[in-house]
């Protein structure tokens, strides 16, 4: 039997497992390698830390939708491809042949230009383990009597989201004491975004009292400052490094054809340029038509890339993907408000929120009962 492996759990891959719990991949042993149990859909976290959701909401169970698609779950991370021997080499020892791999690992956190963020800050990814520090951090901010500094490093939208969110959660929570910085490369906040949105977000991190610290360029981090190519450094109680997305090392030293960034290069049918049995979806791609990294583009390359897999495996054509050139970006601002983009347009206010809750839900709703037909 021909062995479709499946690495990493992303926004790509569960729609191909809710695919395969639908309609199994007749003559193929499908698996599926992944360090954890869930995955963690990233537009819902900002809500999880300001409390409007549990996290089981926010959660995606892997190894149940991996059941009822009669796929073995690995729980495990990938660490090397050899390709010559079309072989996955995993963290636990094991290695997996293949006859056809998927790639959907999303990025890590870029933290290799910043000495000593990895020691000093915590990173918003992997997000499991921002997940498993969060109550120690709490707590931290909790046993301190004086005023507590929380510096976020970045401020894209994750950042953004998550400051607001924090700033929620002290609000309600009667940390009085917690003191918000937001430090950003640009003059504004968002980079990207429409300039209206950029201009509100900072009017509203003001209004909040969050701290925006504009055109700051962090050089190095020690246990208690950020330090900056000019000006003063910047002393925090706690770091939290929101500064943006990186390529894996692995896929590049394994001989896959990489863009300059380390993203592995996929055709429009989400095959990698290189090897056409190994494809690639979510962050860790580099698509034929360039796009950012955001979890829009993972979500809507599953459907492309289920299809695909499916055709590879059963020897018909594949179809072309050409994602979107503009995406919805729906950012909250942590008191049930949220903004919306698309291309140049923008709106805000409690609707907006309402909005992006109801497509967020719909979303998580599709992985509920993984094998009916209503997906
Ligand atoms: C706080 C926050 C809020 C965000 N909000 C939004 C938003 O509102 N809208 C938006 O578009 N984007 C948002 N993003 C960005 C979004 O999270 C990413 O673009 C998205 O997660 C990419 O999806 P992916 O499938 O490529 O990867 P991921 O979602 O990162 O999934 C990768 C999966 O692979 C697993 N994995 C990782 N390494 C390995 C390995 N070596 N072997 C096996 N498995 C592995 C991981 O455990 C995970 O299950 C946000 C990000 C953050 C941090």
């Amino acid at each position: 039997m021909k062995r479709l492996v499946l690495l990493g759990g992303g926004h790509a891959h569960v729609h191909v497992l809710a695919g395969l719990a639908l309609q199994p991949l007749a003559g193929w042993d499908v698996r599926l390698v992944t360090p954890y149990r869930r995955q963690i859909y990233s537009g819902m976290l900002p809500g999880w830390i300001a409390g409007h959701y549990p996290i089981e909401a926010c959660a995606i169970t892997l190894d149940r939708l991996a059941s009822a698609a009669a796929v073995a779950f690995h729980p495990t991370e990938g660490q090397a491809l050899d390709l010559a021997h079309r072989a996955l080499h995993c963290a636990d020892g094991s290695a997996l042949h293949f006859d056809a791999l998927s790639i959907d690992t999303g990025p890590v956190a870029a933290l290799h230009a910043l000495p000593g963020s990895a020691e000093h800050a915590l990173p918003v990814r992997p997000i499991e383990r921002f997940i498993e520090a969060w109550p120690r951090l709490v707590s931290r901010i909790l046993g301190q009597c004086r005023r507590f500094h929380l510096v976020i490093l970045g401020a894209g939208a994750a950042g953004i989201e998550l400051a607001f969110a924090v700033q929620r959660r002290a609000a309600t929570d009667g940390w009085s004491h917690l003191y918000i910085t937001v430090v950003g490369a640009d003059d504004l906040p968002l980079p990207g975004a429409p300039a209206a949105i950029r201009r509100r977000t900072a009017r509203l991190l003001a209004q909040r009292g969050i701290t925006w610290v504009a055109a700051r360029r962090a050089t190095r981090l020690d246990a208690t400052a950020i330090h900056f190519e000019q000006g003063d450094a910047l002393a925090f109680d706690a770091c939290v490094a929101s500064t943006g997305a990186a390529a894996p090392t692995w896929p590049g030293a394994s001989g896959l054809l990489t863009d300059a960034r380390g993203f592995v290069r996929v055709r429009s049918t989400l095959q990698s340029v290189s090897h056409p049995h190994v494809f690639a979806a979510g962050d860790v791609a580099a698509y034929a038509h360039e796009r950012p990294k955001s979890g829009v583009f993972a979500v809507r390359a599953g459907p492309v890339l289920a299809r695909n897999l499916r055709a590879w495996c059963e020897a018909r054509a594949l179809a072309r993907w050409t994602p979107q050139a503009r995406a919805l970006y729906l950012i909250s601002t942590g008191d049930k408000h949220a903004m919306a983009t698309w291309g140049g347009w923008s709106w805000s206010g409690r609707w907006v929120w309402h909005w992006k809750d109801r497509i967020d839900r719909q979303f998580m709703r599709r992985f509920d009962n993984p094998g009916s037909p209503g997906l």
